[in-house]
């Protein structure tokens, strides 16, 4: 096995400043000149995992093709690097600690006091360095600031492995803030400074320094974090806001972002990488030929990080289109009222997310209908399309008490728990009232679709196709022949053929409903097929009105 370098990420001043992105895009970077790269995420929270926080909290859960639900970043790195995420790629405090507790149980510590040091923090490095094949680069990213209690063994953990591993495999970036204060007139360093000492005090001397700013960093103000932060000039890279994220790795590239980095590990950077993917995708983001105006009918909408894969992937999908996509993020609360929903007729698409819980379902169900009635293209995404199911069902199939288990027990649960299910060859289980976490329908499972579909047509004539889930509840196959009469084709199914996968309306311009999560796989290079088909009937659309 190869030996893998490592580069850590960690975030100082304030959060939100990009590190997810930041990490992302130097991977993409390091991408380019040929190395294989593997981006991890290291959260100092409790929780287990975060599928059981609030969407409005910690933004999206990303899932991964094995079934993990992981932090939104993982949804950057795999944007930006195409590499498939895991889940030994994200690690938060909470299964630290339950593998550490079991292992105590078991006895696996032969009598050891069980101690934060050393044995949470070679459970930590363990997670680092585990699960890797032929990566030549492992990205890092610490959540959370430096100075928060929850961190700290992180960081040790981290300061141990550059001792370890020794300075020629480890690198640590720190990403600060540089705040603009409009009555001086100037970019403040100070916060920088501090929070570098901060590290200098767990042992942590900072390689490269990454500045978040609004504005150009001038020369003396460059020189002058150089000198206190102990670093080369060079070393401090700014990272100005930016209209597109995908122009991030570009810039890196112009101030030599990757060639310190490959400095620093001794490797050659005198070739130039190939940019022009990353410039095509730039280029058609800012020059877009016209607009798209999509309605996401959600309700988390005051978030928008909660949605953050379901933007991109819409962004992908104009991208593809040569498109600018002017999303409506609207709470589905609004259309409770009957008159609201009139407020519709102003886009050229429809989409509704995923989602849990009965809340702002009735405005969902309208937004559906709408759509249906109007020949508006919708696009419904898990819950999005049992909405959309129980909307056909309610109108068009003569089953007016149609809706879910969720909610609460139905005399017609057209959508319904689902408490078993096959997984490759295995049966999965769950009971009814059994625990939240981690115990949905998760990860990439196969569909087969339906020749002579639309969506057979929009994913190629390909008959089978893999997509990720996150959800507990099921389209009841029960009620196909009453809402296939009704109009509603079932136009992807698990192999077994039970569960629905897939909804069009036959006689619609664009109607579809997907049980899985296809943004959680589009990417800037690789736009998802049914994002792309979306965007284009909505453009379709913006033509007739
Ligand atoms: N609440 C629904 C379920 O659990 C849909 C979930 C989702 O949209 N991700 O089945």
């Amino acid at each position: 096995m190869k030996k893998p370098c490592f580069i850590f990420v960690t975030g100082g001043v304030v959060s939100s400043l990009g590190k997810g992105i930041a990490s992302a895009a130097l991977a993409a970077l390091l991408q380019t000149r040929g190395y294989k790269v593997r981006c991890r995420k290291l959260d100092p929270y409790l929780n287990v995992d975060p599928g059981t926080m609030s969407p409005t909290q910690h933004g999206e859960v990303y899932v991964t093709d094995d079934g993990a639900e992981t932090d939104l970043d993982l949804g950057h790195y795999e944007r930006f690097t195409g590499v498939p995420a895991r889940q030994s790629d994200n690690i938060t405090t909470g299964r630290v600690y339950s593998n550490v507790i079991a292992r105590e149980r078991r006895g696996d510590y032969l009598g050891a006091t069980v101690q934060v040091i050393p044995h949470v923090t070679d459970a930590i490095k363990s997670f680092i360095k585990g699960d890797l094949a032929d990566e030549d680069f492992v990205l890092c990213e610490i959540g959370g600031t430096v100075g928060d209690i929850e961190g700290l063994p992180f960081l040790e953990a981290i300061r141990q492995l550059g001792n370890e591993l020794g300075r020629a495999r480890v690198l640590f970036i720190h990403l600060t803030l540089l705040p603009y204060i409009p009555t001086s007139g100037e970019l403040k360093t100070k916060p920088t400074q501090h929070s570098v000492k901060e590290l200098l005090s767990v042992g942590i001397q900072p390689d490269i320094l990454v500045c978040r700013a609004d504005r150009a960093i001038p020369e003396s103000e460059r020189r002058k974090i150089a000198l206190f932060c102990n670093v080369p000039e060079k070393n401090v890279i700014a990272a100005l806001d930016i209209d597109t994220i995908y122009q991030v790795p570009i810039n890196y590239h112009e101030q030599g972002f990757d060639r310190v980095v490959l400095e620093h590990f001794g490797l050659d950077a005198a070739k130039e990488p190939g940019l022009s993917g990353w410039h095509t995708v730039v280029r058609r983001v800012r020059h877009p030929e016209s607009v798209v105006k999509v309605a996401i009918v959600g309700k988390y909408t005051a978030m928008l990080d909660s949605y953050k894969s379901l933007s991109e992937a819409l962004i992908h999908g104009g991208i593809a289109n040569n498109v600018k996509v002017d999303a409506w993020w609207v709470d589905s609360e609004v259309f409770e009222s009957e008159d609201a929903v009139g407020r519709l007729e102003g886009v050229n698409a429809i989409l509704v997310p995923g989602g849990f819980g009965e809340r702002g379902t009735q405005g969902k169900i309208r937004a559906a209908q709408f759509a249906r009635e109007r020949k508006a293209p919708y696009f419904g995404i898990c819950f999005g399309m049992q909405m959309a199911v129980i909307e056909v069902a309610r109108h068009l199939a003569g089953v007016s008490d149609a809706s879910s288990t969720e909610f609460s027990p139905q005399k017609n649960p057209v959508v319904g728990l689902m408490t078993e299910w096959t997984r490759g060859n295995q049966l999965e289980k769950r009971a009814e009232g059994g625990d939240l976490g981690g115990t949905m329908r998760l990860g990439a499972y196969p569909a087969r679709l339906v020749g002579g579909t639309k969506v057979f047509d929009i994913y190629g004539g390909r008959k089978d196709i893999s997509e990720r889930h996150r959800h507990r509840y099921e389209v009841n196959i029960h009620y196909r022949p009453q809402l296939e009469k009704a109009g509603l084709v079932f136009s992807g199914l698990s192999p077994d053929g039970h569960l629905p996968e897939i909804v069009e309306l036959r006689d619609h311009p664009w109607f579809v409903g997907v049980q899985f999560h296809p943004e959680l796989k589009s990417k800037p290079f690789a736009p998802h097929p049914l994002f792309t088909a979306f965007i284009r009937a909505g453009l379709e659309r913006s033509r007739l009105v």
